[in-house]
């Protein structure tokens, strides 16, 4: 048995919508943030260092057409696929001039083995004209999902992890994306600080209720060189343990409908040098099979 028994992946919605694996191809634009630019704030999110997601053998100077090529070879090698995704996934991917936009999407899509694209952002920059324009790219036939990172619903942990926008931002960026019917994956994380089981399933609740179609879980992760790690040195943020972040996350999981596509349940970060913790998030198999038992002994139940 697999999570894929229990609920709908992002993988195999793929799969059963393009008759074969789709892979998505990570990929680094030269944009950045309102909360790092001084827009909405300067320094971000307490818990953002984009470094960690960045290889460590990537030159940041790299075009979107070489990072694709060798990504696209790694993968065939790797896995024989043959189909990707573009995935745009640090910083905030709708922030930038809108040419700008428009010439990097275009430049993604470009490779026949490119079949969509990701675009990872934030709900306060979501503007209509960027909307307007994936719109135009879903109506060429790509497949193509925003995956807006919320985090948490609970403006007061919002603010306290300083992201500069509220729930109701999240809400009417939802609301607008889902005007052009395009794809929505809302990103979550457990682990937040001050946030108890109740309150991470008060948020998942609360994703649900605006009808999206995906949701993607992380688990908080303490990066070098963020107020996050100052705090937790500091002994004032303790980091999630394993367990809880299964129970939690396995309880939302057991009751996410079938309909709303799983994108992910756990990250880890690419360059490990960076991690204060938590360190079990390394290895995200012994995650992956607590989770599993968890949807299999509750499928059991309700058979
Ligand atoms: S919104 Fe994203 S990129 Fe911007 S500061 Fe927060 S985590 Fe970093």
């Amino acid at each position: 048995m697999a999570l894929s028994d229990y609920l709908t992946t992002f993988g195999q919605y793929l799969k059963a919508k393009h008759g074969e694996k789709i892979y998505k191809l990570s990929l680094h634009a030269d944009v950045t943030c309102p909360n790092r630019d001084g827009t909405k704030g300067i320094g971000g999110c307490t818990f953002c260092n984009n470094k960690s997601f960045f290889p460590n053998d990537m030159d940041p100077n790299t075009g979107i057409t070489e990072q694709i090529e060798s990504n696209v070879e790694r993968l065939h090698v790797k896995t024989k696929a043959r189909k990707f995704l573009a995935y745009f996934q640090a910083y905030s991917n709708t922030y930038g001039e809108l040419k700008y936009l428009q010439e990097l999407y275009a430049e993604s899509l470009k490779p026949d083995c490119v079949i969509g694209i990701c675009i990872g952002t934030r709900p306060d920059c979501v503007s209509d004209e960027v909307l307007a324009l994936l719109n135009r790219i879903k109506d060429l036939g790509y497949e193509v999902w925003i995956e807006l990172g919320l985090q948490s619903a609970h403006d007061k942990t919002l603010d306290a992890i300083n992201r500069g926008h509220s729930f109701a931002d999240y809400q009417d960026a939802v609301r607008r994306i889902q005007l052009y019917g395009i794809n929505v994956c809302t990103h979550l994380i457990a682990g937040l600080p001050g946030e108890n089981k109740q309150m991470v399933l008060q948020s998942w609740q609360r994703v649900m209720n605006e009808g999206v179609q995906g949701v993607k879980w992380h688990p908080l992760h303490v990066v070098k060189g963020t107020e996050l790690a100052k705090q937790y040195s500091r002994g004032e943020y303790q980091t999630i343990d394993r367990d809880t972040y299964i129970d939690i996350v396995g309880d939302a999981l057991v009751q996410t409908p079938k309909e709303v596509i799983v994108h992910r349940v756990m990250s880890t970060v690419a360059r490990k040098e960076l991690l204060l913790g938590p360190l079990w998030t390394e290895d995200r198999w012994p995650v992956m099979s607590g989770l599993e038992a968890r949807l299999k002994q509750a499928h059991k139940k309700a058979v």
